[in-house]
């Protein structure tokens, strides 16, 4: 098992993590769908989630729900992002939820269910605030009383997204306009909702302190299972773990240089002018593994006193000048992963995945 560059996946903690999140949120009677695009809906790591007892599965790609429907998995799916007019019929043939936004994508969809002689179920997406997908509060009624006359078409209950894009935190007042909404919905369209989606990892801290409104019963999960942290937040989560994941890069050089390039200064291989502070003369290592197989600024070098200098395409510079072990040539460097390095490392082929599971290592 000894690939490099490898990414070992503890499955253990992740189904902890996972089992960790459903025993909160079911205590609150909240569902939770385990958010599989992180990991790019890795199956040893889907099934992880499925043993820690997630209620249903979620994605944001059709690609990777069409993939998880090949490798046998059978439980609901949500599709998180909104469809694709062109993708319509994917979306209905293997999700069973789809969030939206657009009517003509939701006439879309009913026409694609009616001709699979299925019935498809959608998440009515509504903007509270993150200004991402959504309907705006005052529109939704109007859309709704559009929705419900749609064949083929389930409206399941409302959504709403949080922290992505405008960094908007969940608070009680946000999640409220769901609710206020669904009751208004029940009273003037005379539809009752099942569903109220409100939000991901972020609003967890929400719910550890019984601050979700009564009403929100689902949150779509993916950051806070993998890595036990909550970015928007700005926190780690401590009753999670946080090192399901570690990823091993192999030392190809070791050298002490100046920290100052010598010569005159163009563009790197990236288009930037660098620019360089003089520390005098450091100890550096290069790893094989660059900017093709991972996002660098999503990686955090274990050993603290070890700082990433930069990297170009296939090489990684590291400062290892202060590094408690010494370090040579044929060495494997050991780095944790933000949710940016997760997303791009899960998905890079350059990069071997090796999982752990019962405490044994598969390979
Ligand atoms: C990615 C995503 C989630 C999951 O977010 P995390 O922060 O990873 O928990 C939930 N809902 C939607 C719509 C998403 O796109």
């Amino acid at each position: 098992m000894n690939f490099s560059p490898r990414l070992e996946v503890d499955l253990d903690k992740i189904k902890y993590n996972a089992a960790r999140i459903v025993a909160l949120c079911h205590q609150h009677g909240i569902a939770v769908l385990g958010v599989t695009k992180g990991i790019a809906a890795i199956p040893q790591i889907v099934s992880a989630l499925l043993e820690g007892g997630v209620d249903g599965l979620a994605d944001a790609r059709t690609e990777n729900i069409i993939e998880l429907r090949n490798e046998g998995f059978t439980a609901p799916i949500t599709l998180l992002r909104i469809p694709r007019l062109s993708d319509v019929e994917n979306v209905v043939k293997y999700s069973n939820v789809s969030v939206n936004s657009e009517i003509e994508v939701i006439r879309a969809l009913g026409r694609a269910a009616q001709n699979l002689g299925i019935d498809h179920d959608i998440i009515l997406m509504v903007d509270v605030g993150d200004l991402r997908e959504g309907v705006m509060s005052e529109n939704v009624l109007d859309i709704v009383r559009k929705v419900i006359q749609i064949e083929g078409i389930t409206l399941q209950g409302l959504g709403t997204n949080m922290g992505c894009f405008g960094g908007i935190l969940p608070e009680y007042s946000n999640l409220s306009i769901l609710v206020e909404l669904a009751q208004e919905i029940a009273l003037k369209v005379g539809v009752s909702l099942q569903v109220l989606s409100g939000g991901g990892s972020s609003s967890l801290l929400l719910v550890e302190e019984g601050g979700v409104p009564a009403g929100i019963n689902q949150l779509r999960v993916g950051e806070a299972m993998f890595l036990g942290t909550d970015t928007t937040n700005n926190r780690i989560i401590d009753w999670l773990k946080t090192d399901a994941f570690l990823l091993k890069a192999e030392v190809i050089e070791v050298k002490t240089k100046p920290s100052v390039p010598i010569g005159n200064i163009g563009r790197d291989a990236f288009g930037n002018i660098p620019e360089f502070a003089d520390n005098g003369m450091r100890n550096r290592a290069i790893v094989a593994l660059g900017k093709q197989d991972v996002y660098i600024e999503g990686l955090i070098p274990v050993d603290d006193q070890t700082s990433i200098l930069g990297a170009s395409s296939d090489h990684m510079i590291l400062d290892i000048t202060d590094t408690r072990q010494q370090i040579s040539v044929g060495d494997e460097l050991e780095f944790r992963v933000t949710y940016s390095g997760l997303l791009s490392v899960s998905q890079s082929k350059y990069v071997t995945k090796v999982f752990r599971k019962d405490a044994v290592w598969l390979s």
